[in-house]
């Protein structure tokens, strides 16, 4: 009796002290908080961004990477070459583009696995993805809403989802299941061979924001990879737009330490190219002449951010710096054609992108 009180009295807390040491360890060794702290301490020691000589000549390497079961890009140059003199009338920029080669899609994936597998700068796919077929995929994004709610104004809320009402709960599920019911549609669109695109496996990554993030990290060849791909999976970071738009990307810039412009752009162009129905239902329908010039502006928009340093705009109606908010790529050009070049305000500049 004496002892077993003794291995109470002393065992015990012997015992309490190594179960909390091993939950406090626990803690520390959760491998996806470890990775998070190194992602965000890489992102902050990068130097922040110096401004770019506006005088001088800007050439840019662009690697054009193609699924063959999508629609095509026609004629890149063409396109380089509208975007160019664009870019002369409405940024005042003198930007050549490079075709520095071209890829088919399942083949450049291969070549990035290493980047999807980085210890740091794979955080977005670790930390971020989600899957387009997740059956829970409405309560899934409903804390990526939640964050878009907290970071805007009611008013462009209001603007964008529709009047809020008294219950954010409510608010908040009503948009998730938006964002579900569009998601699928872009989903269910057939590639050239009639699949859906939901039943392609390669696309569960080839088509998410996160790889892509992650990817453009560590390039090192391109200024932007133009692709003909689609970027509609969903993933925790969607910014209010995207949101809106059912999951789609149309393009990004994202920091970048190894190209002198210290980032890295990218274009998915299937929105503007596909004729499925939802674009057309969304977006309408466009001629050749109609894609290529939508493009060339959304081209814009991103050398705004990757040359100009312009942070994302929500406010300035008619300038190219503010992003489409849906998928009305013709109202949004059509805006930029007619209010762009008499906008005085400023659009702030970044440090990161
Ligand atoms: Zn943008």
């Amino acid at each position: 009796m004496f002892i077993h009180c003794k291995f109470i009295s002393v065992t015990w807390p012997v015992f309490l002290l190594l179960a909390l040491v091993c939950q406090k360890k626990e803690i520390k060794e959760d491998p996806l908080a470890g990775m998070e702290k190194s992602f965000h301490a890489y992102v902050e020691n990068l130097p922040p961004l110096e401004p770019v000589d506006l005088k001088a000549k800007h050439t840019l390497n662009v690697l054009y990477v193609e699924d063959g079961a999508m629609p095509d890009l026609p004629e890149p140059r063409k396109l380089f070459a509208l975007t160019e003199k664009l870019a002369r009338e409405y940024l005042d920029l003198k930007v050549q583009f490079k075709l520095s080669g071209r890829e088919p899609i399942d083949r450049f994936f291969e070549r990035c696995e290493e980047r999807f597998n980085h210890p740091v700068t794979s955080y977005p796919i670790q930390g971020w993805h989600l899957s387009f077929a997740d059956p829970d995929l409405a309560r899934q994004v409903e804390p990526a809403i939640l964050r878009v709610l907290r970071s805007h104004d009611v008013d462009l809320i209001e603007a964008t989802f529709g009047p809020r009402g008294d219950s954010e709960a409510l608010y908040i599920s009503q948009i998730a299941r938006q964002f579900v019911k569009k998601n699928q549609a872009i989903y269910s669109e057939r590639n050239r061979e009639g699949k859906e695109l939901r039943h392609i496996p390669a696309l569960t990554r080839q088509t998410a924001f996160a790889y892509w993030d992650a990817l453009l990290y560590q390039e090192k060849e391109a200024d932007f990879i133009v692709t003909n791909t689609i970027l509609a999976a969903p993933d925790r970071t969607m910014p209010l737009y995207v949101i809106n738009r059912g999951g789609i990307t149309s393009g990004f810039v994202e920091n970048n330490e190894y190209r002198p412009y210290r980032g890295a752009g990218m274009l998915a162009l299937y929105p503007f190219l596909s004729d499925g129905p939802f674009f057309i239902a969304e977006r309408g329908n466009y001629t050749a002449e109609e894609k290529l010039e939508t493009i060339a502006f959304l081209w814009l928009h991103e050398l705004g951010h990757l040359l100009l340093r312009k942070q994302e705009n929500y406010t300035l109606n008619g300038s190219v710096h503010r992003a489409a908010i849906d998928l009305n790529y013709r109202g949004w050009v059509k805006g930029i054609k007619k209010h762009h070049k008499q906008i005085k305000e400023e659009v702030p500049v970044v440090k990161y992108f």
